[in-house]
């Protein structure tokens, strides 16, 4: 049975062994995630290269998506390593401060002091302690704690209701961007961002480094979901994940799932990517089987459109590491199986002005109501089928290509399936030839049956997708054989 959401997964010292990543990948993971927060370039470069090297044994394509730290604001350390506090304490964050104690700690992050005021709710920890501002004076914001716990070295804030403004690309991001070009990255996560104007540097940094990574931001702040802004995002982006971790602590958990409902429909309707994120199946981290919240949480992220669902301790630092995402895999199959297939209604509110888009269109148009077996784009950028893929036509679409990075890219659109086509002259029928050839030795369809087709003619020629031909298989050999 065909997946048609894909599933991005977190590395790790849970998924290390070659052996184990390996049965993993084959499990379903469509694309992985190297977390910049944790580790070195050289180990994100050396598990790059395990999974390139898992791909060219096994067939499978799985594309990298290399993930940005980001400017996570955090508290410094403490004498002890953590301290303890409850609730009515008073506490101080200082920027001048060197080592924390029992009535304060410094700040790693020195802007602290100018971006709070009194009255402002501080949370720490991912929301697990929060803090009020008292007072500020000069280096030094006098808190109440709200909500006491264990408070460890450099955990993070946020203030409720976003506004803390640290640059989105520190130094090390602008690093990590060099490195996730040299290993070739597929993908690119932006942590952080909050106008388009970081997803526009990120985009320079990386051209700058020759890398041509497709940019996910990560909406994770207040700032970010303010409808003008989060279009603008969007349009500066291939895509976005929804990073419902730290969005939840700015935004409050309970604004979260409908505005992963807005986010999915904008991102489909501007013609980006998505990524559900965060907690999917956080208690398949010591537990072999998902809670029933989170079966239904995954299911309705599948409901709502996103191209793919995201694991993060779960693979990566998780007992249960090839289970998770065969969990996840079966309860995508059986949610999209669920979901009805009204094209015509999804068309309703669409222009398009593009030839390509619309050749696109045309053909996911004529693949729904002629009932055909499969759409097969012959794509040199991968455009065509990122188009088709942001409605839902019920039939799969197979991205045919002899790029390899454009194989790659494909692996997260929702119902896209990269295969790769070898042919590189310029005649069309010889293409359409090895097109067909390649879908009838991949299973994918059988002499008698009616694909739909979309290339660029005349091939060879630069310049975009402009045809679409009905093609049944068999018939151009029989043909040629008669003479
Ligand atoms: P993170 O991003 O895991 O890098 O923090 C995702 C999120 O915040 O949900
Ligand atoms: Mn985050």
């Amino acid at each position: 049975m065909l997946r048609s959401t894909k599933i991005v997964a977190t590395l790790g010292p849970a998924s290390t062994d070659p052996a184990v990543l390996e049965r993993m990948i084959l499990a379903g993971i469509d694309v992985v995630r190297l977390n910049f927060s944790h580790g070195t370039a050289e180990d994100h470069i050396k598990r790059a290269n395990v999974v390139r090297e898992i791909c060219q044994k096994t067939g499978r394509t799985v594309a990298i998506m290399a993930d940005l730290q980001g400017p996570k604001i955090r508290i410094g350390k403490f004498k002890d390593g953590k301290i303890t506090l409850a609730g009515g304490d008073l506490f101080t964050l200082d920027a001048e401060r060197e080592l924390g104690d029992q009535d304060g700690v410094g700040l790693d992050y020195k802007e602290l002091p100018r971006d709070v005021r009194a009255g402002d709710m501080l949370l720490l920890d991912d929301g697990r302690i929060v803090f009020e501002v008292l007072d500020v004076h000069g280096s030094v914001v006098r808190c109440r704690v709200i909500h006491g716990g264990t408070l460890s070295n450099n955990k993070g804030i946020n203030r409720k209701g976003g506004g803390l403004s640290a640059p989105a690309l520190t130094a090390k991001d602008m690093e990590d961007i060099r490195t996730a070009a040299k290993m070739k990255a597929d993908y690119l996560a932006v942590s952080f961002p909050k106008s388009s104007a970081d997803m526009y540097m990120a985009r320079q940094l990386m051209r700058a480094a020759e890398g041509n990574a497709f940019l996910i931001a990560k909406i994770e702040r207040a700032e970010a979901v303010e409808p003008k802004t989060l279009e603008d995002i969007m349009s500066a982006s291939d895509g976005i994940m929804v990073a419902r971790g730290d969005l939840a602590v700015e935004v409050g958990d309970a604004s979260v799932p409908a505005l992963q409902k807005r986010m999915i429909r904008m991102a489909r309707e501007l013609n980006k990517l998505t990524i559900t994120a965060t907690q999917m199946m956080e208690s398949m981290i010591d537990s072999p089987v998902p809670t029933r919240a989170e079966v239904s949480d995954v299911a309705n992220a599948v409901l709502d459109g996103t191209d793919a669902v995201m694991l993060s301790a779960e693979t990566a630092s998780g007992r249960y590491p090839v289970e998770v995402i065969e969990a996840m895999d079966r309860i995508c199959v059986e949610a999209e199986q669920s979901q009805t297939v009204a094209l015509d209604q999804e068309f309703l509110n669409r222009r398009f002005t593009r030839v390509d888009q619309s050749i696109a269109m045309a053909a996911l148009f004529t693949a729904y109501h002629l009932k055909v077996n499969a759409i097969a784009s012959l794509t040199e950028s991968g455009s065509t089928a990122l188009w088709m893929s942001r409605l839902n036509c019920g039939v799969p679409i197979y991205a045919l290509t002899s790029k390899t990075a454009t194989r790659y890219r494909t692996a997260l659109f929702r119902d896209t399936y990269p295969l790769t086509v070898k042919y590189v002259g310029n005649d069309s029928e010889e293409l359409l030839q090895e097109a067909e050839d390649v879908l009838v030795q991949n299973g994918v369809v059988k002499d008698g049956d009616l694909i739909v087709i979309t290339i660029g003619e005349p091939i060879g020629a630069s310049g975009g997708t402009n045809t679409m031909k009905i093609v049944r298989v068999g018939e151009s050999r029989r043909r040629k054989a008669a003479g």
